[in-house]
């Protein structure tokens, strides 16, 4: 977009109304609570819905089979962000992405909400994975276009924002959980479905005096030769795609393994891919090629860091729900409540690390160094889930406060890597490339789900220490490699700070 369009973006939008920012804001922070709200709220209890037996309302599939399956789901949502993103880009604009994803992600968990079948949750699966990838990266790139492009109220904004996200995913669980346990889990998938209702009526209602042109652009339209190209290309995909799947589904050949194989090697080959696409553009130039190089090893962290972050909603729910005691102080606890005590330790940690990293100044850690850093945390979460097996051994129910512990130790690594990981992307990524960034910081998470799916294979309550060692360990040996690295990295970052 060039920036006579971008100034004009930000004249056209409000520039206050919202604690001192664009009202706009308002708009986009509850478009994406409400959307969060909905996501979390699904995941935080569709782990149990698949492997619970089917007369306490499950699917009654296996608990490994059903792990894999969260792991494949999370990482296809993050993966369909890359077409997200290039649609709004090329085709739609960011707002209506953002409100046809809405409308597919409504659909989806409203599919849920009817007791069905395996198929119905299938249907749901790709409707929620498509909607995602159309309204996550660009509802949070309409927030960076109110703003102009020295507006110091811009990193303030994106905290704020991050902020709507966390509450979402804190309060979902919690009431998801609930209605599980009291009513069955159609109706928590119903709630998750009035979540989103909510986010898109707040979208569409405020969206008209809030927004201006933002998100209304078509940054890098489709020329006619290349509307021609993409239209047989898509046609090309979605015939050779039935066919496949025509042949191969009766046939017995496209199990679910491998379903999840394929989309292992996808979230490894699409960062890959991705990364070679911008080395070798012509239009990079040779400092940014090396910071391309930089960004390589720190992806690598990101995509570790995910893989046990995301482990919380699939590994250790099911270690909420089968090795935790459940009453807790006289209160019967919801496995799925668990959820939520990621999002609340964010919500209560990062108003502290943000004045931490203010207070440090030119002190603080640098980026590599605080990628590292929140690798180790991650590493040490593992280790110690570890223990309560080592104490008491791999049968017995254990405290919960072990797992209050782990979460919270996740946390202090993932506000080291989380809210940077985005702007370093920014920072790291060729110019040319700047419109896909989004996108391609969101391949770090798709790519350690896809992770995920290999490892969550693995787990099992009787070779559970061995597990959370031997990845806990891995995390932190890795976070040692990065340290050592840092100084190397920050060169090539080429004055990247
Ligand atoms: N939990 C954050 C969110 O839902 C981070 C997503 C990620 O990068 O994996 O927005
Ligand atoms: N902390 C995650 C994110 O920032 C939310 C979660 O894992 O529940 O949105």
């Amino acid at each position: 977009m060039s920036s006579i369009n971008k100034q004009k973006i930000v004249d056209s939008v409000p520039q206050k109304g919202f604690f001192g920012h664009p009202k706009g804001l308002f708009t986009l922070f509850f478009t994406e609570f409400w959307e969060r709200f909905s996501y979390y709220g699904m995941r935080a209890i569709l782990v149990y819905y698949m492997y619970y037996e089917v007369s306490k309302g499950g699917l009654g599939l296996e608990e490994g089979t059903a792990l894999a399956i969260m792991s494949i789901y999370g990482s296809l949502v993050y993966m369909s962000g890359v077409i997200g993103g290039w649609l709004a880009d090329r085709i739609f604009g960011t707002s209506k992405a953002v409100f046809y994803g809405g409308i597919l992600i409504m659909f989806g968990h409203i599919a849920l909400s009817f007791p069905g079948s395996l198929s119905m949750f299938f249907v749901s699966m790709v409707l929620i994975v498509l909607g995602t990838g159309l309204l996550k990266p660009n509802v949070s790139t309409v927030v960076g276009e109110m703003y102009a492009e020295n507006d110091t109220r811009r990193d303030a904004a994106f905290s704020i924002f991050y902020m709507g996200i966390n509450m979402g995913a804190f309060l979902a669980p919690l009431l998801t959980g609930a209605l599980m346990k009291s009513y069955g889990f159609h109706w928590g998938f119903a709630l998750a479905a009035i979540g989103m209702f909510f986010g898109l009526v707040v979208f569409l209602i405020t969206k008209k005096k809030s927004l201006g042109l933002a998100g209304t652009y078509v940054p890098n339209p489709l020329n006619a030769a290349e509307k021609k190209k993409y239209g047989s290309l898509t046609a090309l995909v979605v015939i050779a795609l039935a066919v496949i799947l025509g042949i191969t589904i009766p046939n017995g050949m496209f199990t679910l393994d491998v379903f999840i194989n394929l989309v292992g090697i996808f979230g490894i080959l699409a960062p890959t891919i991705y990364f070679i696409i911008m080395y070798r553009s012509p239009k990079t130039t040779a400092t940014e090629r090396s910071r391309v190089l930089a960004y390589i090893p720190l992806f690598i962290a990101a995509v570790m860091f995910w893989a046990i972050q995301e482990q919380g909603s699939t590994i250790l729910a099911a270690y909420a729900d089968k090795r935790t005691q459940l009453d807790f102080m006289g209160i019967e606890i919801s496995p799925a409540w668990f959820q939520s005590l990621n999002p609340l330790f964010i919500i209560l940690l990062a108003p502290i690390f943000a004045g931490m990293w203010v207070k440090l100044g030119d002190r603080q850690p640098t980026i590599p160094q605080k990628f590292a850093m929140g690798l180790l945390f991650a590493g040490l979460s593992f280790l110690v889930i570890l223990l309560p097996g080592y104490f008491s051994g791999e049968d017995a129910l254990v405290s919960p406060l072990w797992l209050v512990l782990s979460y919270f130790i996740v946390v202090l690594g993932e506000l080291m890597l989380s809210p940077v990981g985005l702007s370093a992307t920014t920072k790291l990524a060729p110019e040319a490339f700047s419109a896909q960034t989004m996108s391609l910081w969101f391949l770090a998470s798709a790519g350690a789900q896809a992770l995920n799916a290999q490892l969550v294979r693995f787990y099992s309550a009787d070779s559970e220490m061995l597990y959370f060692g031997s990845i806990g360990g891995a995390a932190i040996a890795l976070s040692i490699i990065l340290f050592l690295l840092a100084p190397k990295i920050q060169v090539f970052m080429k004055g990247v700070k």
